[in-house]
C-alpha cells in the first residue's frame, strides 16, 4: 500500500527505526549547520558546567528530530524522558513529568505545538526558573504551592513551528529549521542502514532508493526495506538499479518520490482547480485529507521539489507540477 510510505512513523517500524537511529552526532548525517551549531551550543555549557539552553527543531516529519534530541542526551551524559504535546493535556501530567527529572536530565517533547494552554503556562516558568506553580484546591480556597525542579534541558519538536506561541518560542535559546536531505546524503543513509540490516546494496541501487526518498531519511530507510522484500522474493535479495525501480513500481513511488498522496493533491490541484490559486482546505477537502497533512507533509516537499508555489491567494501547480502529470501548462502558469 503506497499510503504505508508516508513520512509519518507507523508502530511497525519502531523496532527497525530504533535499530537504524545513529547514536552519535558523528553518526548523524547531513544538517551540517544544525550539527555544528547543537555542537557549539552542547559542548559550550559543558565547558562552562552550565545547563545548556532548551533546543527546539522543527521541520517535516521523518527527517531526524527524534534522532537528534537522543543524541543531544548521548552527548551530554544525561537520560532522556520522552512525550508529546497531546499527551500533556493536563497540566498535572506535565507537573509529574517534571518532577521526575534528575539533574541534567533532557525532556523531549515531540509536537510541542499541540500541548494544551494550562500546559504551556505551566512549562514557562518551568524553562525560565526550573520551577513549577502546583495549584491545590479550587476556587477562592485554592492555594499554590511552589515546586523546585533539577536543572533540565527540554528539547521540543515541531512540524508547525508557525503554531507555537511567541511566549513558549523565545524560551528556547535555540532553534534549528530542519532541511530536507540532499540524494549524496541520502546515498549515505541508506548504506548505512543496509550494512546494520545486512542487505547486499548496489552503488546504483542506492542512489535509485535515495533519489526516491523525498528528502527524507525515514522514507529512505522503509523504501530499502521494501525493495529488500522485493530483492529477496522475486530476485536473489541484490538491490541493483534495476531491482530498485521494479520494486519501487509495485509501492507506487514515482521517479522523484512522490507517493499517492503527493500525486492526489497535484492531480486534484490541477484537474479541479486548473492550478490554483486554491486554499490549502478547499485542496484538503479535495483529496479527503486532513488539512495538516496536507499542508506539513505534502506541501514542504511539493514546494522544495518546485512543483507547488505558495501566492498569497492561494496554492499553485507550476508549470513543473502540469508536465509531471504529463499534462500542458496553461500561459499563466508559474514557472
Ligand atoms: P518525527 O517528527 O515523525 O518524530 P523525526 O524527524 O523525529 O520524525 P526520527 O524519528 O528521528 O525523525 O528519524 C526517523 C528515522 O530516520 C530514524 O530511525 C533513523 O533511522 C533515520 N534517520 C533520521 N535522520 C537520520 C540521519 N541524519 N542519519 C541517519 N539516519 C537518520
Amino acid at each position: 500500500d503506497g499510503v504505508a510510505l508516508t513520512p509519518h512513523q507507523d508502530p511497525g517500524d519502531q523496532d527497525v527505526e530504533m535499530t537504524l537511529r545513529p547514536r552519535k552526532l558523528s553518526e548523524f548525517v547531513g544538517q551540517a549547520r544544525v550539527r555544528e551549531q547543537l555542537e557549539l551550543v552542547l559542548h559550550g555549557a559543558l565547558k562552562r558546567g552550565e545547563q545548556p539552553d532548551h533546543v527546539l527543531f522543527s521541520g517535516p516529519p521523518g527527517l531526524g528530530k527524534t534522532s537528534l534530541s537522543m543524541i543531544i542526551a548521548t552527548e551530554l551524559g544525561a537520560s532522556i524522558r520522552v512525550t508529546s504535546g497531546p499527551a500533556l493535556e493536563r497540566p498535572g501530567d506535565l507537573a509529574a513529568m517534571l518532577s521526575n527529572l534528575a539533574e541534567g536530565d533532557v525532556l523531549f517533547i515531540d509536537e510541542i505545538h499541540r500541548i494544551a494552554r494550562p500546559a504551556e503556562e505551566m512549562l514557562y516558568l518551568a524553562m525560565e526558573d526550573y520551577r513549577v506553580d502546583i495549584v491545590v484546591g479550587k476556587g477562592p480556597g485554592a492555594t499554590s504551592i511552589p515546586l523546585e525542579l533539577a536543572p533540565f534541558t527540554l528539547v521540543g519538536a515541531t512540524t508547525r513551528s508557525g503554531a507555537l506561541t511567541g511566549p513558549l518560542r523565545d524560551r528556547f535559546g535555540f532553534t534549528a529549521h530542519m532541511e530536507f536531505y540532499t540524494a549524496v546524503e541520502l546515498e549515505k543513509v541508506v548504506r548505512r542502514s543496509a550494512g546494520i540490516l545486512a542487505v547486499d546494496l548496489r552503488d546504483d541501487g542506492a542512489v535509485e532508493i535515495a533519489g526516491r526518498s523525498r528528502g527524507t531519511p525515514r522514507i529512505a530507510n522503509r523504501l530499502l526495506r521494501r525493495v529488500r522484500d522485493f530483492a529477496e522474493v522475486r530476485a536473489d535479495g541484490v538491490v541493483t538499479r534495476e531491482i530498485a525501480r521494479a520494486a519501487l513500481e509495485v509501492y507506487d513511488v514515482d521517479e522523484i518520490g512522490l507517493d499517492r498522496l503527493d500525486r492526489a493533491v497535484l492531480g486534484a490541484l490541477i484537474r479541479s482547480f486548473r492550478g490554483g490559486p486554491v486554499g490549502i482546505s478547499t485542496l484538503a477537502v479535495a483529496v479527503g485529507e486532513e488539512p495538516s497533512t496536507v499542508e506539513e507533509v505534502c506541501e514542504p516537499f511539493l514546494v522544495r521539489a518546485g512543483m507547488l508555489a505558495r501566492t498569497p491567494r492561494g496554492r499553485v501547480a507550476t508549470v513543473a507540477a502540469w508536465q509531471h502529470l504529463g499534462m500542458t501548462p496553461p500561459q499563466h502558469a508559474l514557472g
